[in-house]
């Protein structure tokens, strides 16, 4: 058995390749970054000839930082970026349009045709989804609806469909000359086509978006022994090397975890925020403004499930301090400049840029900043936008657990914005609960890297994955009961005037 694992994972701003040892540690990475795409106001593209231009990059210099050779990689997990759709053909391997991605909110009449009539919960029963342009259903009808050629390419069979993983492997695995056409549980149960009960296409579901079943790809376990197929010679591994595991990004930093107990939940904070909890074998419907989703399946085993809370602003509200308001020159700033003040100053900020997500699914919400007085610096908007993070995962835990009946002792969590340690000790004030992160950040490449390891052997079974879990850091909660009901009476105040803007 060859000595490490890689997992690709395809993220929102950038691609990277991480190299893992049987303790779970990371031997070697690389990143890249590609073009986020604005053509107009809500609207958000990648092309995927870059990130597959990218994904090669990153796996041959990740490889080549170790000196290491196909031969010593027993199995490749992907992850990604999850719902951004892709659409191309299968015969030249060119793109029809580009990526439209997760954050993208031009199906907005899509989504809200939908939830009009009994179509909607339809949707939620089957798909566990409330119909929202987040998915990707709505973005495979827009292509199919506003790209020429492509209804008729794809009735012919030549158009084809995929989340960035399936496009990954499909590339990977020889592109136009016999690649594979697959996705797994977990990416499929993000489209609002894919039936949680049946895990296939629902034909009933691809009728509402008027979507030839035969442009999908097929879909498979996110741990898959019989391997769904294998890297070409002349590919970025130059060899032949499995291709073992695929999960969506939340549900890999879920393996990466460990969160494989029903009651285990995680949070992660990038882009956005995605706190889940795994319910186990059970499918449980929210009443509260939550996803129902698969977290993973294991091979021939029966499908394990998560209860999500998606938020879609929460580092993206760091760049924008950096970016636009320009008050802070990068994101580490965020930490220094909102420590200059005690407290929030009475200033809440809620980013609902894109609308809102979990638990409120508001298109119609755009961001405000209230509270202001002339007392008020740019310590405290920055503040504000830290605090926003938490509070927003907050609205999420407390649906979360109206849901479940389960209350969260500790919040594992992890990506870029955990390594603000201000951010994090918020986070447990206004929880309320200790808040723990993991000695690897990475989780969801390395939840990936278990996927595909278990599939091999390269891990004999789940336990082997705990023993790898680490905690690196933990915060506990300083705020008095009160001081968390005042503050958090005063975010929903603020989310309240959020609502109603967009007609
Ligand atoms: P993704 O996988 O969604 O691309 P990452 O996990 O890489 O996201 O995290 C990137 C996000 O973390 C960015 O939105 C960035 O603004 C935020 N971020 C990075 N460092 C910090 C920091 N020190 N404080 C607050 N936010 C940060």
């Amino acid at each position: 058995m060859p000595d490490y694992v890689a997992a690709v994972d395809q993220g929102t701003t950038s691609t990277r390749c991480m190299i893992f040892d049987h303790g779970g540690n990371e031997v070697a990475r690389h990143q890249l970054e590609h073009e986020q795409i604005m053509p107009k106001a809500g609207w958000v593209e990648h092309n995927p000839v870059e990130i597959w231009e990218r994904t090669s990059s990153v796996i041959q210099t990740a490889l080549g930082r170790k000196g290491l050779t196909d031969k010593d990689i027993a199995a490749l997990g992907i992850t990604n970026q999850r719902e951004t759709t892709v659409v191309w053909n299968k015969r030249t391997g060119r793109p029809y349009y580009n990526a439209i991605v997760w954050q993208d909110t031009r199906t907005d009449r899509i989504a809200s045709a939908l939830d009009r009539d009994e179509r909607g919960d339809i949707i939620r029963r089957k798909a566990g989804l409330p119909p929202a342009t987040y998915f990707a259903g709505g973005k495979i009808q827009w292509i199919l609806e506003n790209v020429d050629g492509v209804r008729e390419a794809a009735e012919r069979g030549d158009a084809i469909f995929g989340t960035t993983d399936s496009w990954i492997v499909w590339n990977l695995t020889g592109g136009p000359n016999g690649g594979v056409h697959v996705t797994d549980v977990t990416n499929a149960s993000r489209t609002m086509l894919m039936n949680l009960e049946t895990l296939d296409w629902d034909d009933e579901l691809l009728g509402f978006f008027d979507i030839p079943r035969q442009m999908l790809p097929e879909i498979r376990p996110s741990s898959e022994p019989k391997a769904y197929g294998t890297t070409v010679a002349n590919g970025p591994l130059k060899g032949e090397v499995p291709i073992t595991g695929i999960l969506g990004d939340q549900q890999a930093a879920m393996v990466g975890q460990v969160c494989l107990d029903a009651g285990e939940a995680k949070n992660t904070y990038g882009t956005g925020n995605f706190l889940l909890l795994n319910t186990g074998q059970e499918l449980v419907r929210s009443e509260n403004g939550l996803l129902t989703t698969v977290c993973y399946q294991f091979g021939d085993q029966p499908p394990t499930y998560a209860l999500e809370g998606s938020i879609a602003v929460t580092g993206s509200a760091v760049q924008w301090l950096r970016d636009q308001l320009r008050v802070i020159s990068n994101a580490a700033q965020s930490e220094t400049l909102a420590k200059e003040v005690e407290d929030n100053g009475g200033v809440y900020f809620v980013p609902a840029f894109s609308g809102l997500f979990a638990p409120y699914w508001r298109s119609d919400a755009r961001g405000v900043i209230v509270g202001l007085s002339r007392f008020n610096t740019s310590g405290h908007i920055a503040r504000a936008t830290l605090e926003s993070i938490c509070y927003q995962s907050r609205d999420v835990a407390d649906a979360m657990e109206k849901d479940s009946g389960v209350r969260l002792e500790v919040l594992k969590v992890d990506g870029g914005v955990t390594v603000n340690e201000l951010c994090m000790q918020i986070q447990a004030d206004v929880l309320g609960v200790e808040v723990s992160r993991p000695v690897v950040a990475e989780t969801t490449a390395l939840g990936a890297a278990y996927a595909a390891g278990l599939a091999v052997g390269f891990w004999k079974d789940t336990d082997e994955l705990r023993q790898n879990w680490n905690e690196s850091k933990r915060w506990t909660p300083t705020w008095s009961e009160g001081q968390r009901e005042t503050g958090y009476a005063g975010w929903r105040k603020a989310v309240e005037r959020t609502l109603d803007w967009v007609d």
